[in-house]
């Protein structure tokens, strides 16, 4: 009897070796820069200060590191370096991603056809093997999860990238959503009381993560609490609100805002019931002026108080009618029922929408809270209609930046260091300077005169390592919404 057993396992066998697991080290096919000590020479450096692009620079790596930044002509070369003329290219700092879920809407046109999201709630798709990949790829080598939904896979993608077992940025994973009842999520849970958001908090310490993100139906006792619970784990929490008013949140201690507070301050909506998220609040922003005493009592108040505020305008932009320009990488990546779910909604898009007038605003209320010396975040948010891709939003956030009015060289530190000092890590990543860590970012072109060239990437390095980007772009092609 044992012999036909061995027969018909013999090829599922055989199949189980194919897709051997533990995978062999996936980091490594994508390596395209191994040496150990490497020269970037007659490179234009955007260094992510704000400082303007200078050209005809080197940098300088050794064993990870950054050994020198300066002037070609006199840079120090050490003997046996590997040494790439790189006229014609520009070097960046690897992007701090400061809203990157790792989960994305796939079929949100498929749930959402019958006019509401049926029972349970949204369904989203964790995308732990396409996201990691195309963060790298567009030039992320550090980021925020901004709220997880299946937050062990996360974790495990964490840690595998920190074992150098898959190619991917390292990763600030934050906690499940705080989220109160009623919530549209199939995976959110909904706390009870200020004692659950604690016993949550505490818990998710436990496990590993090492972020928090409030969310829309959170009440101010639960929000309250889990601010004082994250801080005694020297934690912090972000919020995308709407039942508690930044003030009321400033007040409690959170220590930033996602999304900024076009789409999510609900203090001016005339009818506010505390903790409860009211609609129409986009609408009570649009009468409010930048300039006029109240938004500007808001920017100081988050001023004084050192509260971050996360730029999302990407996910914005895909409801505005006929933006964001159509890019054929994007639908490559996506699988083609995401390029179906993303191509139905953006189609229902209304032409009148108000969408565009109040990012405009978001926009303005971004410029004059920076100019404020407020502490303003990148990020893409992978999420909406799904038009937003982990990575290309990345830089497509940079590019919005530089539509709100920044400079490129502005809107790329706002992407690189600022998130780097939210982080607390503005010592080792962030910028280029001799000393830090080798996050860098080599792009064909001159960003700093034509802001969209961010998007070609041809090598990102994470400590030191070169990543081929478009292997890394192809290896993901026609998967995202599916892995
Ligand atoms: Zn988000």
């Amino acid at each position: 009897m044992h012999k036909p057993i061995l027969f018909l396992c013999a090829p599922l066998v055989a199949g189980a070796a194919l897709a051997q697991f533990p995978p062999p080290d996936d980091a490594t096919p994508f390596v395209s820069v191994p040496a150990p000590v490497f020269v970037l020479d007659h490179v234009r450096v955007i260094d992510g200060t704000g400082a303007p692009a200078r050209d005809d620079q080197a940098i300088v790596v050794a064993q990870g590191r950054i050994g020198f930044v300066g002037p070609a002509a006199s840079a120090p070369v050490p003997a046996g370096a590997q040494r790439m003329d790189l006229h014609g290219y520009t070097v960046i700092p690897g992007l701090v991603g400061m809203h990157n879920h790792l989960y994305y809407t796939d079929s949100a046109a498929v749930q959402s056809a019958g006019g509401s999201i049926g029972e349970p709630g949204l369904f989203v798709a964790e995308i732990p093997y396409t996201a990691p990949r195309l963060y790298l790829a567009a030039g992320v080598t550090t980021m925020r999860t901004t709220g997880s939904l299946e937050p062990y896979t996360d974790l495990k993608v964490k840690n595998r990238i920190d074992a150098g077992k898959m190619p991917g940025p390292d990763i600030d994973a934050t906690a499940p959503y705080l989220e109160g009842a009623p919530t549209l999520f199939a995976q959110m849970h909904e706390l009870t009381g200020p004692d659950d958001a604690v016993r949550l908090v505490d818990y998710w310490a436990a496990e590993g993560m090492t972020s928090y993100k409030a969310y829309m139906n959170i009440t101010r006792d639960e929000l309250g609490a889990a601010i004082r619970a994250a801080h005694a784990h020297h934690l912090r929490l972000t919020g995308h609100l709407c039942s508690v008013t930044w003030p009321e949140a400033i007040a409690l201690g959170i220590d930033d805002f996602e999304h900024g507070p076009v789409f999510t301050d609900s203090e001016f909506v005339a009818d506010k019931k505390p903790d409860v998220c009211p609609a129409r609040l986009s609408a009570s922003w649009m009468k409010q002026e930048i300039a006029g005493p109240q938004v500007q009592a808001l920017i100081q108040n988050l001023v004084s108080h050192h509260v971050a505020v996360t730029s999302t305008l990407p996910v914005f932009e895909s409801s505005v009618p006929g933006r964001p320009r159509l890019e054929q990488r994007t639908l490559d990546a996506m699988s083609a029922e995401s390029a179906q779910s993303y191509l139905t909604l953006r189609a229902r898009v209304p032409l009148d929408s108000p969408v565009g007038a109040l990012m405009r605003k978001e926009m303005d209320f971004e410029v004059a809270f920076a100019k404020a010396a407020g502490l303003l975040l990148a990020g893409p948010d992978p999420t909406g209609n799904g038009g937003v891709l982990p990575g290309f939003g990345d830089q497509r956030e940079i590019e919005l930046l530089v539509e709100a009015g920044f400079t490129p060289e502005q809107a790329i530190q706002i992407g690189t260091q600022n998130g780097a000092v939210f982080l607390g890590r503005q010592d080792r990543i962030g910028t280029i300077e001799a000393g830090k860590q080798a996050d860098m970012v080599l792009i064909k072109g001159d960003p700093s005169k034509k802001i969209d060239e961010i998007e070609n990437v041809e090598t990102v390095f994470k400590n030191g390592v070169g990543y081929d980007s478009k292997k890394l772009i192809e290896s993901v092609r026609g998967q995202v919404g599916i892995r």
